[in-house]
């Protein structure tokens, strides 16, 4: 039985003392049992959301991809479809069941959200005259429902980027600052996924509101739901819920662990910094050099990288001037060009700079891998590229294993 309730003993401050205590993974944040909702308490979720004010972001299906953008209804959602990934190959593909969730993650991250592709930084010329006014900070608040575990690990990198160091982006704080987090546990892995080997995922365990685990059950079509936050908390109770059985909790735990058990991919990721730096000048670089087109797509995809340039526009017709700033790549030639040229002028040099920046010198810089092992480089790369697969071409000929250095 489903009933709302506000703070009703069956509800989410209930306590069932029968929970198994063997399932660590699954006690929420808050310490306090999982909830069961049904889909038609994720559409109250939604309104709910809208009525408080957030701009309520999804997964939809558009152009033959699951992209995010914004929904009102579960009717927006991609109910029983799935995604096909492999190297440089996504497709979509109907499931046999119509699980809201069922696909692993598309070309879209929510860094489209909280750090836009192209961002107004000021104007100048027309009525205010040589004067540069700066464009005001949207302080749109986002509701993003559907964030996986790779993509809190990637929202906590780029906090770290943005909000970690002497230089705060306003922009990127305000549209963070206000956004709510509903996370969804992964039912299936895509081909590309690795999340298992860089330890972020499938599993969701921090860093959200609320967290969802899809239950497509004979029995009916449910959410095992974790409130993360306070504000999670109370906007849980506020929904029709009950409290989670023994059985919903196991069953959410093994769609997890089962999720855990068939990654695409897989990456040793414990001595990669050594690894790289030590092989700055390993044969492979030429080989993936061969095959790298240096389209940047790999970067535009990745959910964690974060790099901009600055561009200004000028309109003869109103005699006013722009700056804006947009997402740019390591991969192409402007973007280390220095007087005099290109520091990086070819696709071996860049390659080989987004790679070890990636998997190595972001951990000097940040204090983390700048990887969640979401796949997205590996299916997005029109030739195929496989960061895992050139980690382990390296790792297989390194020249210094010999020395000591590990298998
Ligand atoms: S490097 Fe590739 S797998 Fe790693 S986070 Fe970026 S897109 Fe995902
Ligand atoms: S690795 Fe693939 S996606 Fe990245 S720049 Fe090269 S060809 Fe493009």
């Amino acid at each position: 039985m489903i009933r709302r309730t506000s703070d009703s003993a069956i509800g989410y401050n209930g306590r069932d003392e029968s929970l198994n205590t063997n399932l660590p993974d699954l006690i929420p944040m808050s310490n306090l049992q999982p909830a069961v909702v049904t889909t038609e308490g994720l559409q109250e979720l939604i309104d709910a959301l809208g009525r408080r004010g957030y701009r309520v972001v999804g997964p939809t299906m558009r152009d033959q991809a699951i992209v995010y953008d914004d929904i009102v209804s579960l009717a927006d959602l991609p109910a029983g479809w799935t995604d096909e990934q492999n190297g440089g190959t996504y497709r979509l593909a109907e499931r046999d069941d119509d699980a809201l969730f069922g696909y692993a993650v598309g070309p879209h991250s929510w860094k489209k959200f909280l750090h836009p592709p192209v961002l107004p930084l000021w104007r100048a010329g027309g009525v205010h005259g040589a004067q540069a006014i700066p464009e005001s900070v949207a302080a749109e608040r986002f509701a993003f429902i559907g964030v996986r575990a790779c993509e809190l690990h990637a929202i906590a990198i780029q906090d770290r980027v943005f909000l970690g160091g002497a230089h705060v982006d306003p922009h990127y704080r305000a549209r963070r600052e206000g956004a709510f987090i509903v996370a969804v546990n992964c039912g299936q892995a895509g081909g590309t996924c690795f999340c298992a080997s860089m330890n972020t995922g499938p599993k969701a365990n921090a860093g959200f509101d609320l967290s969802l685990t899809e239950l497509v059950l004979d029995g009916g079509h449910l959410f095992l739901v974790e409130a993360g936050t306070d504000a999670g908390n109370a906007l849980l109770a506020a929904l029709p819920h009950r409290a989670a059985t023994q059985g919903e909790v196991e069953t959410a735990h093994s769609v997890v662990a089962r999720t855990a058990a068939s990654m695409g991919r897989q990456m040793r990721a414990d001595d990669l910094h050594e690894l790289l730096l030590r092989n700055l000048e390993h044969p492979r670089w030429d080989d993936v050099a061969e095959r790298c087109l240096t389209c940047g797509n790999c970067t535009m995809v990745c959910p964690t990288c974060f790099c901009t340039s600055v561009e200004d526009f000028s309109d003869l017709a109103d005699g006013t001037t722009s700056r804006s700033r947009r997402w740019d790549s390591c991969f192409t030639m402007d973007f280390s060009h220095l007087h005099g040229g290109s520091v990086r002028p070819t696709a071996r040099s860049r390659y080989r700079q987004w790679m070890t920046h990636k998997l190595a010198t972001w951990i000097d810089q940040f204090g983390t891998s700048g990887c969640v092992g979401c796949g997205r480089c590996i299916t997005w790369c029109p030739v195929g590229i496989d960061i895992t697969e050139e980690v382990r071409a390296i790792r297989a000929s390194d020249p210094h294993k010999e020395r000591g250095h590990g298998d």
